[in-house]
């Protein structure tokens, strides 16, 4: 097998990147602001035109066939030319699970529109009283006749609004633990019975909904694994999710953006002194994402290993999420009070700064999302110390 020269991929990817991925994009994303499934969408059909839908997929499935250091070149010159990270619900959740779990004919079915960007998933888990206890969730599926009638609440769904599919957690029996009985349904948006209701956040943005299921009825084709088998594909979804912060290549990006921001915002002697403090704010964010960014190389060659990633996944989204807001404190304090006079939440303004304002908002919510922090330590604790 020949060795594979790493610069010269480097140099492929950065000409196709900085040639394939449309302007406005590119634009959008250099400006920090909000893209949505147009975007996202033309940028994945553009990849999967050239044969690079999926980095992380095996090529049996359309994978690229990558090793684990060229899936990070990818990444991070991608990044450094302001296209935007490929959408993570279908191509980093439930593209692995399917490829795990699903029958073949759910192969079939449904990983060809991931890779080509024409479907588009959320993810209904969280409920209210279920997020960080997600084996509380009540949502009810009863099997009648080849289909389970689904009813209950979901809360927080990203891009619901946008999505044609959530794959979802319920509840379609009752064991000695409540972990047990749950089962994972991928259920169909335009279903009757699906309303989906907008949550506006303190961002501006359109980002979460509440999604209402009444009587929904799904096929049992649509059940990955089996009946009552969905917490443990539930939490193979969850540390795929988690890992997602092993994505440091935006956040990275981000970094940088900030930087130029500190230097062009303060220039000269004057402030000097500011500048400089928050200079050093940066590089101690960069030193610690350099670790983060081990981490995840390590933590991606464990999966390709097929090993398994005990703490891995809760380590990178508890420290990343501190530190993309860190980055995004020390730019609101060099933005913040003219951009915020300027602040409202209409949505994605187009007016200088505001996006500064509006990312700190979003990011605010990195702690949280995904498991919350404290939840994450548990977890570490858990992993290290025993329950
Ligand atoms: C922007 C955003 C997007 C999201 N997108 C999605 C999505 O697409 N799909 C989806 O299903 N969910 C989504 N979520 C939901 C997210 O997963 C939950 O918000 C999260 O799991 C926390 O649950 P909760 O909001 O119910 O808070 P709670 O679980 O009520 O927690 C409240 C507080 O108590 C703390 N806490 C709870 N339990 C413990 C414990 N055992 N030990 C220590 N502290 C604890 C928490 O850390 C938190 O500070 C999203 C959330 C946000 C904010």
């Amino acid at each position: 097998m020949s060795a594979i020269d790493y610069d010269a991929f480097r140099e492929e990817v950065r000409a196709f990147a900085l040639r394939a991925c449309p302007a406005d994009i590119r634009e959008t994303v250099a400006a920090n602001r909000k893209i949505g499934r147009a975007e996202w969408s033309r940028w994945q059909r553009i990849l999967y035109d050239h044969g690079w839908g999926a980095p992380s997929w095996p090529v049996e499935h359309g994978g690229t066939g990558w090793d684990v250091r060229q899936r990070f070149i990818f990444d991070e010159v991608t990044a450094e030319c302001e296209c935007p990270p490929q959408y993570h619900h279908g191509l980093r959740h439930l593209g692995p699970v399917l490829i795990e779990y699903g029958s073949q004919e759910q192969k079939e079915r449904f990983l060809p529109p991931i890779l080509t960007g024409g479907q588009w998933w959320c993810q209904g888990y969280s409920e209210p009283g279920a997020g960080s206890d997600l084996a509380a969730l009540k949502t009810r599926a009863v099997l009648d006749d080849g289909e389970y009638v689904v009813t209950g609440q979901k809360l927080w769904t990203s891009h619901a609004h946008e999505a044609d599919m959530m794959y979802t957690l319920v509840r379609s029996g009752d064991g000695a633990r409540k972990q047990d009985g749950i089962t994972m349904l991928l259920i169909p948006l335009d279903s009757a019975g699906v309303t989906v209701r907008e949550v506006r956040t303190i961002d501006g943005w359109h980002h979460v909904n509440e999604v209402f299921l009444e009587d929904v009825r799904v096929p049992v084709a649509n059940r990955i694994g089996q009946d009552g088998q969905g917490w443990e594909i539930g939490k193979f979804l969850l540390d795929r999710e988690r890992l997602g912060s092993a994505n440091t290549a935006p956040l990275t990006q981000y970094l940088r953006r900030t930087r130029a921001l500190v230097r062009d915002a303060l220039p000269g002697r004057d402030n000097e002194v500011r500048r400089r403090a928050l200079e050093m704010r940066l590089a101690q964010c960069e030193a610690e994402l350099a670790g983060q960014r081990e981490l995840g190389r390590r933590a991606v060659a464990t999966v390709a290993a097929g090993q398994p990633l005990r703490l891995q996944p809760s380590v990178l989204k508890a420290a990343s999420s501190r530190i993309q807001q860190r980055v995004s404190e020390i730019a609101l304090e060099v933005q913040g009070a003219v951009a915020a006079s300027r602040y409202s939440t209409t949505g994605n303004e187009a007016v200088d700064g505001v996006e500064w304002v509006q990312n700190y908002m979003f990011h605010r919510a990195r702690t949280i999302l995904g498991g919350s922090n404290e939840v994450q330590k548990n977890v570490i604790a858990r992993d290290l110390f025993g329950s």
